[in-house]
Order: structure tokens, then sequence, then C-alpha cells
């Protein structure tokens, strides 16, 4: 599908028009002071999954939430001693926290790719902050970059990557950083360095007071907190028309199942409904069918994370 992309002013009309387009579960880029954003409503799963078909994702990562203050950001991440630390000293700017979820947050699961935590940050870049306000709400954005690209830093980059596959880009100059922002997990006891970024890490350490653990990918810190993969304690077998014995059928199009990820075959609506469903049918403690999935389009991304649940784990 192609879209005439908008450009809109960083103006009280160019403001309202994307805060309204978002509201409507459209896509808006926008400028923060690391990269412009591609930004969606937070809580809507349709509208994160439109992100992973304009960017062309061919797996599903967790994404960050944008809030307009930390007031807001307390709605989803449940607050600790170092987290209100690091939010009086870095927000609003290019620092990302990761934090449990508050009970009844009202995120999609596929913002979070279906984990217990959530990335949470305040950008400080004033149209953002303004679009914030205007929408109300948590907006979901990654660069806005199609996938595998650098990211982008005008208006002009995110039109060249993304124009006609999203709505508007507001457009407010280049932006101040540049770099990406710096994620600090939060989730366990020791604070860690997920990604470096805008944010320098002696900074975070000096407010702190002690030293940040850093996630190689490879040193397992607290059990649990770094797997950045959510995936199924139950067994997971693909492409399964039917289901055999015990198992509950997890179906996509129209079929008799278990719970559908989407009856009549849309793939936006079965990325939106991945991670909750995998979690209900998990929760039954049986083994999990999964029907197949096209391998087009939104289904390179689902059927990269069921190959990763289905695949044999210590
Ligand atoms: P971006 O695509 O720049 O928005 O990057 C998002 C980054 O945040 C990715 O590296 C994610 O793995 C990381 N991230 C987001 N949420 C979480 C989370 N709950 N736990 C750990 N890392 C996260
Ligand atoms: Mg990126």
């Amino acid at each position: 599908m192609t879209l005439k992309t908008e450009v809109l002013k960083p103006d009280a009309d160019g403001i309202a028009t994307a805060a309204g387009l978002l509201a409507a579960g459209a896509l808006v880029s926008f400028p923060t002071e690391t990269v412009y954003g591609l930004g969606a409503d937070a809580r809507n799963g349709k509208a994160v999954a439109g992100i992973y078909q304009a960017k062309g994702r061919p797996s599903f990562n967790p994404l960050i939430v944008h809030c307009a203050d930390a007031a807001m950001a307390r709605t989803f991440g449940v607050w600790n001693a170092p987290a209100e630390t690091l939010a009086r000293a870095f927000w609003p700017g290019p620092l990302t926290m990761v934090l449990p979820l508050v009970p009844g947050h009202g995120l999609s699961s596929l913002v979070t790719a279906g984990l217990d935590t959530v990335a949470l940050r305040v950008p400080r870049h004033p149209a953002a902050q303004r679009l914030l306000r205007a929408f109300g709400g948590p907006l979901a954005a990654p660069s806005a970059n199609p996938s595998g690209r650098i990211s982008a830093t005008t208006a002009a980059h995110v039109l060249a990557g993304l124009g006609g596959r999203i709505a508007a880009v507001l457009d407010d100059g280049p932006c101040p950083v540049g770099l990406e922002s710096t994620i600090v997990g939060l989730a366990g006891p020791t604070p860690v360095l997920l990604r470096a970024g805008g944010v320098a890490a002696e900074e975070i350490e000096a407010v702190l007071g002690a030293p940040l653990a850093v996630d190689d990918g490879a040193e397992i810190i607290a059990p649990g907190q770094l797997a950045s993969h959510y995936a199924p304690e139950a067994s997971v077998r693909l492409n399964a028309t039917t289901a055999r014995g015990a198992e509950v059928h997890l179906g996509f199009g129209p079929m008799d199942c278990d719970l559908n990820l989407s009856p009549s075959g849309d793939l936006a609506e079965a990325a939106a409904n991945l991670f909750e469903y995998l979690h209900r049918l998990d929760a039954t403690g049986a083994a999990i069918a999964v029907a197949p999935i096209p391998e087009t389009g939104l289904g390179l991304a689902i059927n990269d994370r069921l190959r990763r649940a289905a695949a044999p784990r210590d």
C-alpha cells in the first residue's frame, strides 16, 4: 500500500495533525534529540505491527516506549530508587530505562515482545515533547529507517527510506545528538548497561554512585533479566494444520483451533496478537501446535519468532 506521506511543520497545526494521525493508529515519524523516531500508539497492537511492516524488520525486538514525562513513564514501569535517581538526572534526555511492567499497563504485548519488562524514555526534543503532550499517551518509536539501513537524522532521510509507507513526518530539522539513547536495565538487582548511547556510562555511574554491569549478551547477571527475548515454556510445533493429542492449537486464517491469530488471515492482526496468544496458550501447560503462517511481509518476523520458540532449548 502506498500512502502520501505528509510533511508536517512542528507548529500547533502540524502537532495537532500528527497527534490525530497517531490516535487513529497511523505511523508518524518525529524528531528526538537522538534520531528521527517512527512513532505508533504503544497501546495499539496493529499500529505497532505497522512499524515492523514499514521498516521491513525481519524479527520482533522490544521497542522503546516514549513518554511525555516521568509521571507517564511510572504508569508503565515499576519504579525503584535508581530509576528515580536517573530520571531526575537525565530526563528529559537520551536515556532509556528498562523496568518491570506495571500490572494493567495497557501496552501492546508486541511493544515488549512478550517480555515482563518495558524500555521507557522521556525525550528532550521540543517537537517530541509537544507531540507526546498533544497525543497524551505512550509512543513506541524505533529509528525511522528501513531495517538494516542507518538511522535517519533529518526528515529528508526519513522520506528517502520510508516515504509512501508512513502517514507523516514531523519536520523540525536535523537531530542534535545523532546517537541512539543509552539503555540501562533496572529490572534486576544490579543496574546494567544494555546499550551505549547519548548519555555516557561514566555520567550514569557518577550519578548512581556505583558501577554499571555490562550486558555483552554472553554473561547472565540476573536470571530472567537478560533474557531479552520471550519464549514460551511449552514445546512448540510449527506448520501444524491440526493439533495432535493434548496439544493446544494456535490458528491463522479460517479454521477450527483454540485461539486464532487472525481468522481473516491478516498478518498485521496476527503480529499484534502473537505474544499475548502465546502467553495465554502457554498458561494452559499444554504443548502448542501453530498453524502455517505465510513467509511474506510481517509473516517473516512472525515465523522468525515462532522458529525461535520451537527451537530446542537447554
Ligand atoms: P530501538 O530499535 O533503537 O528502539 O532499540 C530498542 C532497543 O531497546 C533494542 O536494543 C532492544 O533490545 C532494547 N529493549 C527494549 N525493550 C527492552 C527490554 N524490555 N529489555 C531489554 N532490552 C530492551
Ligand atoms: Mg535503529
